[in-house]
Formats: structure tokens, C-alpha cells, sequence
């Protein structure tokens, strides 16, 4: 294997690879679109991936949204997709807790996370809650946690996602359904640290996570969304993918790169997302098997 990401930047190079590839997954912040803002040629790169038959799925491990209201978003751009063709970290874990688990139906989930994280899990026919915890006072009095927090042998699962409203009694409850029921499962929906906001980044589920993992004692977690194979289990399930065929396309080394890498599949880093060229070359840990501007470059094939 070489030690160098190779550049994408000749026609003849471009087309190569789009030839040798029947699958694209493509990761979304930085790839298709920057926060609100579409991604300049990722229009017209969709449009011609459809047009050579080539099969498009996105996947974000951003678990705040629900599949549906994803689509929205890509509706919004006027992107030639399919509602089947999105997976997030919320849906992968809420395909792993029916699926994998087998997930009892007199059992509930405690989630940290968002109501779209909720929506998915409870679309699968999961009972999830947690989201009230969110509505009492952040600073909860100790009387408060005292009265509420026990053990609960009808949770399950608790499941942490990215959480804006995170607070101390939300901590504490998951951390005693974890530690004093062996049996419930310790769920994450995705292991980033942090996530891009405008020029600079603020902290993720892998980080609102951190102090239960740094608390509990007896147990790991479990991740669900990429770079690990419940991921591609979930996409694998669905569709029938020859991984040899397939290109993973995103634009974060720790995530989307380790993803393909993992899993025996192409990877294609875009310099539209949170990776620079230089910060791309100046290291030795992760190297992709290629490396393009963004998705516009492929719009030189036509
Ligand atoms: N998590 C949050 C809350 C985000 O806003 C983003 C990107 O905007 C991400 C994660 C990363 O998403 P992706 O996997 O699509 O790059
Ligand atoms: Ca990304």
C-alpha cells in the first residue's frame, strides 16, 4: 500500500477511478453541503453519477435529524435522491436496537439526544424517553436528583448522541440504569469528538459522553455510526454492495477515511470539508487512496 494519498486532478485520473466505481457514499457536512449551504458543482456531480447508473448513498453521523427530515434538506438543494439512500448515526443505532439487539418491547431506551434521535429510535418500534429531562431546570437541585434517580430494570438501553441540552440529572440517570442493571446496553450513536461550526469547532457525542465513560466502571460502550461496521452492517443489510466497488467519500480522516479503510473500501477525501491539503500531507496515520478538490472535479468528465 502507498504511503501517499494520490491526487486526483487529471481527467484521465478522474475518470479512472468514477469507471471503477458502481457506488459512492458519500458523508454530508463538507462534502455535499457546509452547514446550510450546498457545495458548489455537488448539483451537477449528483446528476451525472445518476445519469452512468452509478448508486449514490449519504451518510452523516450527525444524529440530531431524523432520515425524513434529511430529505427535506436535500429536497431543498434540488439533489436527485432517495429517502432509502440516507443513513445517520440516530437511524443505525435505532437499526441496531431492533435488529441486533432484538430489542424487548416491555423495555425502554434512555437517550440523551434529540427528539429527531428519539423519533428514529421510536419508529422502529423501540419506547424511548428522556427528552422531558430536558424541559426541568439545567441546574436541577440536588433534592430533584435525589427523588428521581433510581434503578430501573425497564431500561434497556441508554443511548447518547449529541446533546445541546445535556445536564447533570440526565448524567446521573444514565449512569445508574448502566451501572446497576447488567443487562442494559451503553449505546453511542457516534464517536466525533467535535464537529465544524463556521471557522472553528465545538464539542460532539463523543464528547457528551466522555463523563460516563470516564464514571462507569463495569461496562464499554458501543458505537454506532462511522467509522465502525455497525454502520456499514446497516447500509450492507439494505442494499447489496459490492464493497470492491464501492468509494467512500468524505472529508474527515478520523471518521470517514478509518470508515472505508475498516471496511475494505475506496477511499476518495474532498478538500470542501474540514481536512486541508497541507494538514492532509503532514501526516502518516490515516492516508486515503485518493484525494480530489470536491465533488465538483468529476463535473470535468461529461
Ligand atoms: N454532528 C453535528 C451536530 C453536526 O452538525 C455535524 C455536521 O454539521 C456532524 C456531526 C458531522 O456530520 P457529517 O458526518 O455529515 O460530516
Ligand atoms: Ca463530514
Amino acid at each position: 500500500m502507498s504511503n501517499k494519498s494520490f491526487k486526483l486532478e487529471n481527467i484521465n485520473d478522474i475518470k479512472r477511478v468514477f469507471d471503477s466505481i458502481d457506488t459512492f457514499i458519500f458523508d454530508c457536512d463538507g462534502v455535499i453541503w457546509r452547514a446550510n449551504n450546498l457545495i458548489k458543482g455537488v448539483k451537477e456531480a449528483l446528476t451525472l453519477m445518476k445519469k452512468n447508473n452509478k448508486r449514490t448513498i449519504f451518510v452523516t453521523n450527525n444524529s440530531t435529524k431524523t432520515r425524513e427530515e434529511y430529505f427535506k434538506k436535500f429536497s431543498s438543494f434540488d439533489l436527485p435522491i432517495d429517502i432509502n439512500d440516507i443513513f445517520s448515526s440516530a437511524y443505525s443505532t435505532a437499526y441496531y436496537l431492533r435488529n441486533v439487539l432484538d430489542f424487548p418491547k416491555d423495555k425502554r431506551v434512555y437517550v440523551l439526544g434529540t427528539q429527531g434521535l428519539i423519533k428514529e429510535i421510536e419508529d422502529v418500534g423501540v419506547n424511548a424517553f428522556g427528552y422531558e429531562d430536558n424541559i426541568t431546570e439545567p441546574f436541577a437541585s440536588e433534592e430533584d436528583i435525589f427523588n428521581e434517580v433510581k434503578p430501573d430494570d425497564s431500561v434497556g438501553a441508554v443511548v447518547v448522541g449529541f446533546d445541546m441540552k445535556v445536564n447533570y440529572k440526565k448524567y446521573s440517570k444514565a449512569y445508574t440504569y448502566i451501572t446497576s442493571n447488567p443487562d442494559c446496553h451503553f449505546l453511542v450513536t457516534n464517536s466525533d469528538i467535535t464537529y465544524p461550526v463556521q471557522n472553528f469547532v465545538l464539542p460532539e457525542a463523543g464528547s457528551v459522553v466522555a463523563p460516563l465513560i470516564a464514571a462507569v466502571k463495569n461496562k464499554e460502550p458501543v458505537f454506532l455510526g462511522k467509522p465502525t461496521a455497525n454502520m456499514i452492517n446497516c447500509i450492507s443489510q439494505k442494499f447489496n454492495l459490492d464493497l470492491k466497488r464501492a468509494c467512500m467519500v468524505g472529508d474527515r480522516l478520523d471518521t470517514d477515511m478509518v470508515f472505508g479503510k475498516n471496511n475494505n473500501i475506496t477511499t476518495l477525501l474532498v478538500l470542501t470539508g474540514v481536512t486541508s491539503e497541507e494538514a492532509l500531507l503532514n501526516q502518516d496515520k490515516i492516508i486515503p487512496d485518493y484525494y480530489i478538490e470536491g465533488l465538483n472535479s468529476f463535473n470535468q468528465i461529461q
